[in-house]
């Protein structure tokens, strides 16, 4: 279950930034890297993540600067649109906190693509 304090340079992602951790890059520049998702839940799911120390969107969107916020969003267009998914169309997903279920403490952003995606969320 995510942690949901200060940062921790230890999570995953974090790994994955500094190159501890292997990734398929999708894409990346100064304040972005994107990859695709370990255990897909599409054919195409891609994580976009910021660089900064972020600990999900409510951290970020407290915390980081304009040019980081804009950049990240920037990013998130500019990679569905590699992936050739804006005609098809996409889902964006952002899990924040517990009830979010998010699993992994630094901000990403799922894209999902490459079929009909079905409802928006499952029933609890
Ligand atoms: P969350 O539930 O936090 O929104 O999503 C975390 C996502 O990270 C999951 O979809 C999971 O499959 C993915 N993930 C977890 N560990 C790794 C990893 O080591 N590499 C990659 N590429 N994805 C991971």
């Amino acid at each position: 279950m995510a942690k949901f304090g200060p940062y921790e340079d230890d999570n995953i992602f974090a790994k994955i930034l500094r190159g501890e951790l292997p990734c398929e890059k999708v894409y990346e520049d100064q304040h972005v890297l994107a990859f695709n998702d370990i255990n897909p839940q599409a054919p195409i799911h891609v994580l976009v993540i910021p660089k900064g120390p972020y600990v999900s969107m409510d951290d970020f969107t407290e915390k980081a600067s304009d040019e980081e916020i804009g950049a990240f969003f920037r990013a998130v267009g500019k990679v569905a649109r590699q992936l050739e998914l804006a005609e098809p169309g996409y889902r964006l997903l952002a899990n924040h906190g517990t009830d979010g279920m998010q699993e992994v403490p630094h901000l990403h952003i799922h894209i999902f693509g490459g079929r009909k995606l079905g409802p928006m969320l499952k029933t609890a």
